[in-house]
């Protein structure tokens, strides 16, 4: 067995055998040559022939992985057809009278050049593109044969680097997963390996001689396992036919409503820390975004975050989420998240201390700092605000002043905001005993069952030793959720739960009968949750 190292461009695992894919690299040579005009009329040919072998590889992508796998072929087209392209081929077989072979092969290099010295990650990564399309003109003016996969056996694809030809033209339904020593995260074959949703590696240094073994590719860890030993191999399979369900799920499950069978929908939202947690959004398919936990903005720097580089972030995950609900909590730190630049007092009881909305209120110019970026944000998509950790009816309306402060100062700028829907965690025995009056002040509910868990229980969430008796099934737990259910809509708020509890399978019944509005749940829960409230009748 031996372990190799790659960088994961999508996730998943594979098992298969390798298949090494070893170009044979077109030896071009340049000869002179004396009928020009030949030698024009054949490159106009191939350059016909390349164009619809484009338009038929395009047809077989957009069948296999639809309009996004597909788009590279228009993009080759184009390239192919482009003037300067032409050009530089025809110029060299008129000045210096050679073949076309040679002048296809030195255009390709000039043009690769040119790409890859570009600052643009997009445009570098077209100088793969170029030297495809040159591939495919030498292999027609060649007549030789470009490297094809067709096998009847799961395989693993491992090559120095794959062009996006070569990955259209592989039997999909064996190809488990493509490994390159070449390649980035933004090169085509990587965003095909995700469209196809299989695991793949790049940048993976491998030794000549794993052709044809049996092999693993743990597109979670990076690694490319050859001759696997038996235990190995057993816990992967296990692990593969785990994701295999969960891939099943996904695309049954994608695209559908989550409504139960009586007509009902729930929104099903995603919880995030950040940015880098969109794409999984997005492949689950949430409806919108219920917990954005801001506090990760601050805990990764060593300096508190300025307006704009919060508004960068928030309008970013705004925009890219296209209009559907980003729902941002404000900054929630104390007891177990620690800030050094806060210079926060060491504190007896922190988990009831120093902490949340409390240093909000305090230490107003943060708290307006962020406000500002998200009021800006708003511009950009559909953001709602909500606030953690609440006690009382005073505090929502000491937030709502600072708010109108922060919008009245916008508007004095000239700068535009959205419509803001406003919030609040319910995540404290007082806040659910004052629900009532607490939804007269907002728009939404959001229950945190974490942290409601632990106030209710008095049981220190963070605690190891009491574990098997934080139970966030308690009777006092489960009547607090009904509680707020009901208060809240009784005054005029829809309501959500956002904490971990949310995406307990066993009881999403019980949250649908009592009339929960919307569940936030981590990207991974969304499909078994909008199954488990698609068969609730
Ligand atoms: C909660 O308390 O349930 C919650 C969602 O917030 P956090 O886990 O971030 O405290
Ligand atoms: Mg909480």
């Amino acid at each position: 067995m031996k372990t190799y190292a790659g960088k994961p461009v999508y996730h998943g695992i594979a098992i298969g055998q390798i298949r090494l894919l070893k170009k044979e690299k077109k030896s071009v040579i340049r000869s002179r040559i004396e009928d020009v005009e030949q030698e024009l009329t054949r490159i106009k040919e191939a350059v016909n022939e390349a164009e619809d072998q484009l338009k038929g590889l395009y047809d077989k992508a957009l069948l296999e992985v639809g309009e996004s796998g597909a788009a590279i072929f228009d993009v080759h087209q184009m390239m192919l057809a482009d003037q300067d392209y032409q050009e530089s081929i025809q110029n060299i077989i008129q000045t210096q009278q050679v073949n076309a072979e040679y002048a296809v092969a030195v255009t390709a290099d000039n043009f690769a050049n040119m790409f890859a010295m570009m600052d643009d990650a997009y445009m570098k990564e077209r100088a793969a593109d170029v030297r495809d399309i040159s591939e495919r003109l030498l292999t027609i003016l060649m007549r030789a044969g470009a490297a094809e996969v067709s096998t009847d056996v799961p395989t693993i694809v491992v090559a120095e680097d794959l062009t996006p030809s070569e990955t259209v033209q592989m039997d999909k339904s064996r190809v488990k997963s493509f490994v390159t020593r070449y390649g980035s995260s933004n090169s085509h074959t990587a965003i095909l390996a995700r469209t196809m949703n299989v695991p793949a590696l790049i940048g993976l240094e491998y030794d000549e001689d794993i052709d044809g073994k049996k092999a693993i590719v743990d597109g979670f860890k990076g690694e490319l396992i050859v001759d696997p030993d038996e235990e190995i191999l057993a816990e992967y399979e296990e692990r593969a036919a785990q994701e295999e369900a969960k891939k099943q799920l996904l695309l049954e499950l994608k695209g559908k409503e989550t409504m139960t069978l009586g007509g009902r929908a729930i929104r099903l939202y995603a919880n995030i820390g950040g940015i880098a947690d969109l794409q999984s959004v997005m492949q689950n398919d949430a409806a919108g975004i219920g917990l954005f936990r801001s506090e990760f903005l601050y805990l990764e720097k060593d300096h508190y975050p300025t307006e704009e580089e919060q508004f960068q972030v928030y309008r970013s995950v705004a925009e890219t989420m296209a209009g559907k609900k980003v729902i941002i909590r404000t900054l929630d730190i104390g007891a177990d998240k620690q800030i050094d630049y806060f210079e926060l007092d060491k504190e007896e009881n922190p988990a009831m201390g120093y902490r949340a909305i409390r240093i909000c209120l305090d230490r107003t110019e943060i708290f307006k700092t962020q406000l500002r970026a998200l009021y800006r944000a708003s511009a950009f998509g559909n953001i709602g605000i909500m606030f953690p950790m609440i006690i009382s009816v005073k505090e929502v309306k000491q937030i709502k002043e600072i708010v109108e402060e922060v919008k009245g100062e916008l508007d004095e700028m000239g700068i535009r905001y959205g419509e803001v829907e406003l919030g609040i965690m319910i995540e404290t025995p007082a806040a659910v005993m004052v629900s009532e009056d607490l939804a007269k002040e907002v728009d939404f509910f959001s229950i945190g069952t974490n942290d409601l868990t632990q106030y209710t229980l008095a049981i220190d969430r963070q605690n190891a030793k009491l574990d098997n008796i934080y139970d966030a099934h308690h009777p006092a737990v489960l009547k607090m959720i009904q509680m707020t259910i009901e208060n809240g809509h009784k005054g005029g708020a829809w309501v959500g739960i956002c904490g971990e509890l949310g995406a307990d399978l066993t009881l999403t019944d019980t949250f649908v009968e009592m009339g929960i509005d919307e569940l936030s749940v981590s990207p991974s829960f969304i499909l078994p949750v909008r199954k488990k409230i698609r068969e609730h009748s």
